[in-house]
Formats: structure tokens, sequence, C-alpha cells
């Protein structure tokens, strides 16, 4: 309970996601400038919470991903605002660097005809790369005496306003399971909880699986207008104090996936005996490690198969009731048909580790 807290945020700034969102159309308009003025003032009390406390702030931008802010960053002379009684200075210094460097990179984005596809994936990536300096800094000088009590307790949270982008399943599942295995001192094992602010646009399946399978809370937020108060509530007890404060999760989670071929969100899938790739109609050759199947399990599998279209929207189905695997059926895995159990790889079943 007494270690320090380290928090990553990942921002969606998407410029046409923002504008939507702040339509006086859209459901529960909010702007840019109005979020922010929320994010900075809880940004404020979890460096408050405990002086150790570090933050990092990653942007996602169209086409690319970048850090705004570290507060292991020394301070800029050009940084530093004039005194002011009535604010606490680190605090003026923190919110007015993070804001220039917003500024800065939505200016520097000019007016483009069409909007690339966020840097969401490179952002998280970036998160996860810096917790891992940040929880093994330490053990990388050789020092062996390091109480790993003094390390951060590390977590992500993502601010989201855009789509998911199913091109971008793989990378995300796999960063998700970086963060489930991310080990902060030698053998002492501890993950990075995830933690998912959906602030507009459609429920995110991505998302939702990557607060679910990190132990975060994924908040859909209702009312803009109490950002401030979801954010206190939900985020800023660091993860080792979850045990004792319940903090909102989800009671719905859609555990589907998206099929290697077409990246569309499948409800019945086909997985590869052996790599484990999934696919929305059976294959014959495995298109990830190149395995043939039979002609005659394809047919079976092909005469087997429901008449639905992939990527029909199905409702979400409760967390706790639900095995980890329910988007693919089990009567459609070609495990026992298609090879001989003794030609399998000896890690064959390892590999269902990076896929659950
Ligand atoms: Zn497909
Ligand atoms: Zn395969």
């Amino acid at each position: 309970m007494d270690k320090p807290s380290h928090l990553s945020i990942v921002l969606d700034l998407s410029p046409k996601q923002w504008h939507l969102a702040a339509q006086p159309g859209s459901p529960h308009p909010i702007t840019l400038a109005t979020f922010l003025s929320h994010l900075l003032a809880f940004l404020n009390a979890h460096i408050a919470c405990k002086d150790e406390n570090s933050l990092a702030i990653f942007g996602a931008l169209p086409g690319k991903s970048i850090l705004l802010y570290s507060s292991a960053a020394p301070v800029d002379d050009g940084d530093t605002e004039p005194a002011d009684a009535n604010t606490y200075r680190p605090f003026k210094l923190m919110d007015s660097i993070i804001m220039k460097s917003i500024t800065r990179e939505i200016d520097a984005l000019g007016e483009p005809e069409t909007e690339e596809p966020i840097g969401f994936v490179g952002a998280l990536t970036k998160a996860l790369c810096y917790i891992n300096r940040v929880t093994t800094s330490n053990t990388t000088s050789g020092d062996r005496g390091v109480d790993p009590a003094t390390l951060p307790d590390p977590r992500i949270l993502i601010i989201s306003v855009s789509p998911d982008q199913s091109s971008s399943y793989i990378s995300v599942m796999n960063s998700i399971f970086s963060a489930q295995k991310l080990a902060s001192f030698d053998l002492f094992y501890q993950k990075v909880t995830i933690d998912v602010c959906k602030i507009f646009g459609a429920e995110s399946v991505f998302l939702q699986q990557a607060a679910h399978l990190t132990g975060g809370s994924y908040i859909d937020v209702d009312r803009p207008d109490a950002l401030l108060q979801y954010l206190m509530m939900s985020f800023l007890a660091p993860p080792g104090l979850r045990q004792l404060i319940t903090v909102p999760t989800q009671d719905k989670i859609d555990f589907r996936a998206a099929c290697f071929c077409h990246k569309n969100i499948v409800d019945i899938a086909f997985i590869c005996s052996v790599c484990l790739s999934i696919f929305c109609s059976p294959v014959p050759v495995c298109s990830t490690c190149r395995t043939k199947f039979p002609i005659k399990t394809l047919q079976r599998l092909n005469a087997s198969r429901p008449n639905t279209t992939p990527g029909t929207p199905r409702p979400p189905t409760p967390a706790n009731s639900l095995p980890r695997s329910t988007s693919i059926a089990p009567q459609s895995l070609p495990r026992s048909t298609s090879i001989v159990p003794q030609s399998l790889p000896r890690n064959a079943s390892n590999g269902a580790s990076t896929l659950r």
C-alpha cells in the first residue's frame, strides 16, 4: 500500500473524433478543452497522492504516437511560468507543459483532407516500454539490494474516443499479453493493469478485453459533464488498493475476436490447430504457418457452418458466466482432424496461452 504509483496515460487525440464529440447533436457533447481541464485536475490529484508518484502521457495522433509529458524529464527553462500566489507551482508547471505539447502536436497536423488512422497501438506499446523502464531501471545496475516495495506499481489509463481499428487486432492483443506478463523486479511477478475510459463513440471490443484481461476497469462515460468524478472514483486508486476500494467494473464484455484474413470481427471462427491463427471461413492452407488441411475436413466444416454473415453484431455476454473462448465454436475446431497428434510441435500447447 506504501508503494509509489506510476500512471501512463494513452490519450486519443483524433481531431475528427473530438470534433464529432463536441457537436451539439451528439448524445453527450464534450469539447477537447473541457475534457483537458477535467483530466489535468485528475493528474494533479494523482501526483498529490504521494511524493514518489510518477506520470507519463502518450498521445495517439493520426498516423503517429508521441510522448507528450513525463514527470521524470527535467523541466526546461522555456516552460517555466510566472509565479502565481494562488496555484501550487509544480501543478502549474505540469499543466502548462502538457497543454503546450498537445497544442504543438495538434497545430503540426495542419488540415489534411482525410485523417489517417490514429497511432493507438504505437502509443500503447510506448507506454508499456516506458513502464518496463521505470520498473526495472534499478535492477540493471546490478544492485540486488533494491527493495521491491520501492519500485512503482504501474498501470495504464487509455482515454478513447475512436472506434476499434480491426486491422490492429493482433497488435492490441499482443500488447495485452505483454501487459499481463511484464515483470517489475526479476522474478517478482506483477502485471500492468489497463484501465479504459471511453468518452465518445461505440463500445470498443478490444479495449473491453484489454481491461478485463489485465484486471482493470472499462468505463463508458454517460455524463461527460461529470467526467472528473468518473476519473476520481474509478481510476485514482492504484491497483494495489482496489481490493479495499470497490471500483466500478464492466458487467458485460464482448469477447469476439477479429479474423486474421479480413480483419473482420467474427462470432464463429476457425482456428489453425498448429499456430492458433483465427479465420472467418475454413481455409485449405493456414496463411500463417502454411499447414495444409485435408479437403474432407474442409468440406465437413463448410457443411457445418451456420447461415450467419460474419461481423453480425451480437449482444455482449455477462462477464462471469462466460468461458474465455466463446468466440470460437468448439465443434468447429479442426484440431483432431487435420494432423496426427504426434506431429504437433512440442510447444503447440504453450502457444495456446498466447491467444487465449
Ligand atoms: Zn476473414
Ligand atoms: Zn497455422
